[in-house]
């Protein structure tokens, strides 16, 4: 059996993050009828971030949180944790999207971080939080060029950034594939583990009288008086708000099913690395995640207990019908070419096997990030489509969801990041062609130093973005 193929043998399905021994015992789910004022559907970190920033700004609002499974199992106990401070991709997907307002969702999205550190310290949640900012590698002439660009503009612009040529950044991370690298290590940019980041707010939306249903699906939501009523497996909310956080799980409301769409990515996380295979990839000491340059890019970052975890590359893909039932969950195929790619960019660590393999939804919007709406009249809103790029993003499009029911609205609703409407995703089965027709361009691109074809260059005429 091939190297990759046999580190495989003994995974385990299933998120690393959520296999811990100190995962909280699931709550109940609803049985019965119950009222309140806000109701909140998804118990990811837009869902559990609402809750909390809800009871923070009106302390004696009276909130329920229903999850259809357990808290944390959608996308948010699921990621790699790189937590980042931008809310959009960066500043050109800003400018693209919503000219002239870069530098001020800019300056958002670092506030926003700040203040999710300090809710971290405030409710006493061990998120794990590492303060190592990331390093991008690039792995062709191609990115090279595109990363010393990058360097170059931020550099200008004050940022901290560290650029490493091919020696250096062999010395730093130690892989064959490397040709340079660019490490963004300023601000507060870093890791998390996101299941504990999830278990605590849990636990923090708790202790401030959140009422928490797992196990309770939403069914079916209607206007009921001046309030809405939303129907659960095993009994009714009646409530006055709703504020919808599902992001890449099929939706009861039209705009979010076309604005939205699930892109699927599968993570593989290794077991802990020996000293001396440590002392192989001499990364233990700056512990940065890692990202290339590629448009299929890896992402990958070290754990606490010295695994790897590895995502991303040419597995991500899209399933004919927007489908996210667990039948495209496990597919081995995908996981094998993860594996495959990881010993090429890792070959000295061959012998090393994978403990936990898992797949999990990113929520892709045309326009690279978070997608906000309303519905009958203002008394329901959500936030999802954070395209991949959902740690700390979250947090704000919770805070944009509030204010959009009219909770402590705030000058960030004359935003064109939150007032302006993302382009739909095409129906069935333009959107299959579309997707599968760009991601092999971009693959493409990959494997021809870079160079974009037609249809990518149409795309970025278009401003159109894919899975990230
Ligand atoms: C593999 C992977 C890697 C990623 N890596 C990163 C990363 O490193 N950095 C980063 O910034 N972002 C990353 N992301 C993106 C990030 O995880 C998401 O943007 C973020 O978790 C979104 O949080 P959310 O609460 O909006 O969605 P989710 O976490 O998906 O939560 C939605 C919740 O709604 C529940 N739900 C759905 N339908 C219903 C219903 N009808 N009734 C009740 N509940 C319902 C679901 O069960 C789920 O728990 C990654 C995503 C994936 C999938």
């Amino acid at each position: 059996m091939e190297p990759y193929r046999e580190a495989l043998t003994d995974t385990k399905y299933g998120s690393l993050w959520l296999d811990q021994d100190d995962r909280p015992e699931p709550l109940a789910p609803l049985t019965k009828d119950e009222n309140c004022q806000l109701l909140i559907v998804g118990g990811g970190f837009t869902g559990l971030w609402a809750a909390l920033q809800a009871k923070e700004r009106m302390p004696d609002c009276d909130i329920i949180l229903i999850e259809s499974t357990a808290i944390g199992d959608g996308a948010s106990g699921r990621n790699g944790g790189m937590l980042h401070a931008s809310l959009t991709h960066g500043a050109n997907n800003a400018d693209h999207h919503f000219p002239g307002e870069k530098d001020r969702i800019g300056q958002l999205g670092r506030r926003n971080l700040k203040e999710l550190l300090e809710s971290l310290e405030r409710y006493g949640i061990d998120a794990r939080y590492e303060n190592v900012g990331s390093m991008t590698v690039a792995t062709d002439e191609s990115q090279v060029a595109s990363l010393r660009g990058a360097y170059t503009r931020r550099k200008a612009a004050g940022a901290d950034v560290v650029w490493f040529d091919q020696d250096e950044i062999q010395q730093a991370v130690n892989s064959p594939t490397y040709q340079a690298g660019l490490w963004s290590r300023g601000g507060q940019d870093g890791l998390v583990d996101p299941a504990r980041l999830c278990w605590g707010l849990k636990a923090a939306a708790l202790s401030l009288g959140v009422r928490v249903f797992e196990d309770t699906p939403l069914m079916s939501v209607s206007p009921e008086g001046t309030g809405m009523r939303a129907v659960c497996a095993h009994g009714t909310v009646h409530s006055d708000k709703i504020l919808v956080a599902t992001n890449a799980f099929p939706s009861p409301f039209r705009p979010i099913r076309k604005s939205v769409i699930p892109i699927w990515d599968y993570q593989l996380a290794t077991e802990p690395l020996t000293p001396a295979q440590l002392a192989a990839i001499r990364w233990g000491e700056t512990r940065h995640s890692v990202s290339n340059e590629a448009e299929m890019f890896h992402y990958y970052r070290m754990t606490q207990d010295n695994r790897i975890t590895w995502g991303g590359g040419g597995s991500v893909c899209y399933y004919y019908g927007s489908r996210t039932d667990p039948g495209v969950a496990d597919d081995r195929g995908r996981f094998e070419r993860l594996s495959k790619e990881f010993f090429e960019t890792f070959p000295q660590l061959e012998g090393l096997r994978f403990s936990h393999r898992w797949g999990g939804i990113i929520a892709s919007s045309t326009r690279f990030c978070m997608v906000p709406g309303v519905a009958y009249d203002s008394r329901v809103s959500w936030a999802v489509g954070y395209t991949g790029l959902g740690v700390g993003a979250s947090r704000f499009g919770a805070r944009v969801g509030l204010e959009l029911l009219g909770y402590q609205p705030s000058e960030i609703l004359d935003l064109q990041f939150v007032r302006k409407r993302a382009l739909n995703w095409p129906p069935e089965p333009l959107r299959w062609a579309g997707v599968t027709l760009t991601r092999h361009a971009m693959a493409n691109a990959d494997a021809h130093g870079g160079k974009r074809g037609l249809w990518l260059k149409l795309l970025d005429r278009l401003h159109v973005g894919f899975a990230c």
